[in-house]
């Protein structure tokens, strides 16, 4: 079989600003060891997120233009609802600034104390909006899921087992939603499959729970559903999104993932009277129904970017660029989490840096390793984004340690990829020689994104 090519030629470039290891060394301690509060300008490969980072098509720039900026009505929204209501086949579409805009409204409506929202895994974003509103979320992820180096098909199934447990346990009374997340993100941009999402569904029906799915990357998962299981192999894209799509009763989408839009996002439902509850709330904080927080180019985007992510040439090349990078470095003996997911590789830090415990942050000392050596910004997922304390402030640590290397849509070519691995095998090579991190300072919610740290001795 012959490469597979981007999709795409390149119009408009970007400079890479060049900096040395020793400079980077400096700069990483003026960040206090967090890759977010590192400039972009001094990061040679931007790995930190898939979110909002992708390259626009010129027929989006086109759309850019084109965007009517009406304040209420502007044919860019109905352009935009449509397109939503075509793919997802739900009714009532409400466009936010991003996708944690469209979980603050959802979560501050169906949320509160008592309350249980259960997911495959919940992202950080929507975690952090459920517990605001004073309820709980709660992660049943599959058996698969919860072993990164076993590869499977299907790792971000839920346990449907678990999921009925909890419903009996708890009461359905106590349970608002389930919501599944697809890809998922937090389990390593692992795919759902259709089976699951129709078992899923099946179980909420007989408790009469409603099923959400938080959609940011519904194209990838629609692809590996069509490569991986059964009955998919001849079906276009399009129609599984909309089966996907058909056993939910509503989702959420951050634009920023699989609509190639660098801002943006939307709540879509069949419920109208939920709907009348959340546009109730979007014109106190986002704005008018028509627009909710967005600019009309921004809306024209995404509905282009809405159609062009579900190409069949493009997911091939998006869910093989993935693949090519985990397979040079599972030729290299660096641990993986195994298969690939749909956005991002993730290192593996527990295995990786065993000689660093837990509670002294082995994911974060890699991704600062990672940008001293060759200035790749990627991020911790494990103790320091999830960790929490008990009574006697002692860490309560995550499931996992995961250093993610998300990959921007259409923005990196293989060259660049190739650097990537070649990074990640020198640091790995030299894994032995390196130290963890001790917390200076932190926020009580999403700390990851502010704390400050240093390197232990
Ligand atoms: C990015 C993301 C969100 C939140 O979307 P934002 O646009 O960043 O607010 C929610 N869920 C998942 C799975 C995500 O990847």
């Amino acid at each position: 079989m012959r490469t597979i090519i981007e999709p795409f030629r390149i119009k408009t470039v970007e400079p890479i600003y060049f900096n040395t290891k020793e400079q980077r060394a400096r700069i990483l301690e003026n960040a206090f060891y967090n890759p977010f509060l590192i400039h972009s300008q001094d990061v040679l490969i931007d790995l930190l997120t898939d979110s909002g980072t992708s390259a626009m098509s010129s027929n989006q720039w086109a759309g850019i233009m084109k965007g009517d900026e009406s304040y209420a009505g502007s044919p860019s929204f109905f352009h935009f609802s449509n397109t939503i209501q075509e793919i997802t086949g739900m009714p009532f579409i409400i466009p936010t600034h991003q996708g944690r805009a469209a979980e603050r409204i959802l979560f501050e409506i169906m949320g509160g104390k008592g309350k249980y929202f259960v997911s495959n895994t919940l992202f950080d974003t929507t975690r952090a909006n459920i517990e605001f509103s004073g309820a709980e979320g709660v992660d049943l992820i599959c058996e698969e899921g919860r072993h990164p180096g076993i590869p499977a098909d299907f790792k971000g199934n839920m346990d449907t087992a678990a999921l009925e447990k909890f419903i009996i346990d708890k009461g359905a009374h106590t349970i608002p939603l389930v919501i599944i997340t697809v890809t998922n993100n937090s389990g390593g941009g692992q795919p759902v499959s259709m089976q699951n999402i129709k078992e899923v569904r099946k179980i909420c029906t007989q408790h009469q729970i409603p099923l959400f799915i938080d959609a940011c990357r519904f194209a990838e998962n629609a692809w590996f559903i069509k490569l991986r299981e059964e009955g998919y192999a001849h079906k276009p894209i399009p129609e599984i999104v909309h089966e996907l799509f058909s056993y939910a009763d509503g989702c959420t989408m951050s634009a920023k993932k699989d609509a190639f839009a660098n801002i943006g996002g939307f709540l879509a439902m069949h419920s109208e009277a939920l709907a009348l509850q959340c546009r109730n709330l979007l014109i106190i904080t986002e704005g008018f129904p028509t627009y909710g927080g967005l600019a009309g180019r921004d809306l024209e985007a995404i509905a282009i970017g809405l159609k062009e992510v579900m190409e069949e040439n493009y997911l091939q090349y998006r869910i093989r660029s993935i693949e090519y990078l985990t397979e040079k470095l599972v030729a290299a003996g660096v641990p993986v989490m195994r298969p690939g997911g749909g956005h991002a590789v993730y290192l593996d830090a527990k295995e990786f840096l065993p000689h660093i415990p837990v509670d002294q942050y082995p994911g974060q000392a890699l991704a600062c390793a990672l940008y001293e050596e060759g200035g790749i910004r990627s991020v911790e997922i494990g103790s320091l984004m999830f960790g929490k304390y008990d009574s006697q402030e002692k860490l309560i640590p995550a499931t996992l340690e995961l250093v993610r290397l998300a990959i921007p849509r259409r923005v990196y070519t293989q060259s660049h990829i190739d650097y990537v691995a070649e990074v990640v095998i020198d640091v790995f090579k030299n894994r032995n020689l390196m130290q963890g991190l001790a917390i200076i300072e932190e926020a009580p919610a999403l700390r990851h994104f502010t704390v400050k740290l240093k390197p232990i001795n």
